[in-house]
């Protein structure tokens, strides 16, 4: 097996992964960085991003209250350390991302524009029309060419962590083009491979998006935090489940049931806001989980739109009209004509929540490092605690740029006074990671078919890990993805050829989804409460007593998961009522 060696290893290419390449860059130039990932960069999932990024700049904003709403939109869950230096953070960021070229939307007095988001009390929105993600990873894509030290591996599939001496020195993957492994020694490796939404059936995650880098971790012995809170997406097409923007709504979008009413005014999202301007944070600028868990009640009381895709609401943004739709919401017309027929200057479109970000993930401190020495993580498939029981919309992309950053920092200071690699050592462990993968080659005894079992996993985290969850629900959740998890060591391999085996990377990806999704019931099941995204019918309150803690699942083989717990750090703000109504302060 041909080895080669860096002194750091990111795995994954997205804004994440290509931040912390930079900072690794220009920290030190003499450092051999090597970006592997499965996708060309600039199709990693941050290109999807529509809305845009949350940063203090305008003269009526302040960190405090970019603190207090990101701590009361996560219910109280976020560690309010981690916020505290994230809302600093932000606009520098933001401001650096400009200077590198990323061409942000502007006032006509040529001041950065803001729009306004979901859960945000003042607008700290930044955007680059719809098309925000796009120009933020075609910036930091750019920018990293700039740098020779980067050596590029695109189109690699990352397999296993090496740890020896109890630290993390490299991984295997495979050049997707030739079939090749490869062990790659790294003194630290960083993950940056993204969220997992791809474990349930409606979501608005590229294909790619299948939890790989959180399972890497997780297998390594690494714990998964709050896994449990999975964030719907209001407004999702309900066929592809593309998603229409939160800036939707942030330029004045209306939610409709099929009696023409804005029936969020009936969940504590009051009173009706004139159209036009939306008022922050009420109606349709509630947050994400309110939102959603709003449709569902809708549901139950056949206030819905039936279509051929299921039961839907409508979304009406008419009365913006051709001009103001074309200059900032270009795209969702486009997705609306191109998969749904819809034009939204004529009609109002059918839309239902769809999953779409992961609150959960990899453990890591505020430094954006793991309990595992030498192994950092950073964006999606990483929970530093910002965001807890539900991320307000257009933080996570500054989350990319702030933790991205760090966790090269943090790497950066572990590369200092380390011992020799034993390379024997780090050969066998990739000896061992080559025989798992040429086991699924070598299989005969194969009986489960990948597609089947990926069914019926997206079929049970919908019907039972969804938007509404009760115990009953959730034990069989547990038990169905144990049983997958199972059945998947038959999974048969069709292709076995070694030239771009797709086939093989679906199984490899699906067992990453199974992890996951194992991690996620366990979790889902123990916290026997209601909060942010998490919502229980059988414990409808949220119970500070007991849960407002996170969730840490360690992986034990093919055993169920072990669940332990670990506080929140509270600074300053005490848990207090999450109030959308209007009338708070
Ligand atoms: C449609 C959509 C719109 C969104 N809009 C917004 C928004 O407006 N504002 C906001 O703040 N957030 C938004 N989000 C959320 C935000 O875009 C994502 O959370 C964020 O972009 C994730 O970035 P990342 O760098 O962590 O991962 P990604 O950009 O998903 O990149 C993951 C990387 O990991 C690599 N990878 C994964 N597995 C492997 C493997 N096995 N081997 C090698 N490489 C691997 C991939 O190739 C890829 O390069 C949106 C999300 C979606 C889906």
């Amino acid at each position: 097996m041909e080895t080669v060696q860096f002194d750091v290893a990111i795995v994954g290419a997205g804004g994440a992964g290509l931040r912390a390449a930079i900072a690794l860059a220009q920290t030190d130039p003499k450092l051999r960085i090597a970006l592997i990932s499965k996708v060309y960069p600039m199709r990693s999932h941050t290109c999807a991003a529509e809305g845009g990024a949350a940063g203090v700049i305008k003269a009526d904003d302040s960190f405090d209250m970019h603190f207090d709403d990101t701590v009361g939109g996560g219910d109280w869950l976020s560690d309010q350390d981690c916020v505290e230096y994230f809302v600093k953070e932000a606009p520098k960021e933001l401001t650096q991302l400009e200077h590198w070229g990323c061409p942000w939307n502007r006032e006509p007095d040529g001041s950065v524009a803001v729009r306004p988001f979901g859960g945000m009390k003042k607008q700290r929105t930044w955007f680059a029309a719809d098309k925000s993600g796009f120009h933020i990873l075609h910036t930091l894509f750019q920018t990293t060419l700039q740098f020779p030290s980067i050596t590029r591996f695109d189109e690699y599939f990352a397999l296993d962590l090496l740890v020896d001496d109890g630290r993390c020195q490299g991984l295997t993957a495979m050049e997707m083009r030739s079939g090749m492994i490869k062990q790659f020694s790294a003194k630290a490796v960083i993950i940056c491979g993204g969220g997992a939404g791809r474990m349930f059936p409606f979501s608005t995650n590229g294909a790619i998006k299948t939890g790989d880098g959180m399972a890497l971790a997780y297998r390594a012995g690494v714990p998964l935090k709050d896994m449990e809170f999975v964030q719907y997406h209001p407004t999702g097409l309900p066929n592809t489940g593309s998603l229409l923007t939160e800036a939707c709504r942030g330029e004045g979008g209306v939610l409709l049931n099929k009696h023409g009413r804005r029936y969020l005014q009936d969940y504590g999202m009051g009173p009706e806001t004139p159209l036009g301007k939306p008022q922050l944070k009420t109606m349709e600028l509630g947050p994400r989980d309110r939102v959603s868990q709003a449709y569902w009640h809708e549901v139950q009381k056949g206030n819905t739109v039936t279509t051929e895709w299921g039961e839907c609401v409508l979304l009406d943004m008419r009365h913006l009209g051709e001009k103001y739709i074309d200059e900032r919401l270009p795209l969702v017309r486009e997705l609306a004509i191109a998969y749904l027929g819809v034009d939204i200057v004529k009609d109002a479109v059918p839309i239902r929540p769809v999953v779409h970000y992961m609150m959960g993930g990899i453990s890591t401190n505020t430094e954006a490092a793991t309990t595992l020495p030498g192994l950092f993580a950073a964006g999606e498939c990483a929970c530093v605690s910002l965001n807890g029981a539900n991320r307000l919309g257009s933080n996570s992309l500054v989350e990319l740029l702030v933790f991205g950053k760090s966790a090269a920092m943090s790497a950066i200071k572990h590369l200092q006074n380390l011992p020799p690699a034993n390379a024997a050592a780090l050969e066998a462990r990739a000896q061992e990671s080559q025989a798992r993968i040429r086991g699924l080659f070598s299989r005969t005894d194969g009986t489960e078919s990948m597609s089947g079992l990926r069914k019926e996993m997206m079929d049970t985290m919908e019907t039972h890990a969804g938007i509404y969850r009760t115990e009953a629900g959730l034990q069989e959740a547990v038990d169905k993805i144990a049983e997958l998890r199972h059945r998947y060591q038959k999974v048969v391999l069709h292709d076995r050829s070694n030239v771009f085996n797709t086939d093989l990377f679906q199984v490899l990806e699906l067992g990453s989804m199974l992890d996951c999704a194992s991690a996620l019931t366990v979790g889902a099941l123990a916290r026997k409460e209601s909060r942010g995204a998490h919502q229980r019918l059988d414990y409808v309150e949220r119970d500070d007593n007991n849960f407002l803690r996170h969730s840490m699942v360690y992986h034990q083989g093919l055993d169920a998961p072990r669940v332990d717990y670990l506080d929140v750090v509270i600074t300053r703000s005490p848990p207090g009522v999450r109030d959308y109504s209007g009338g708070h302060k």
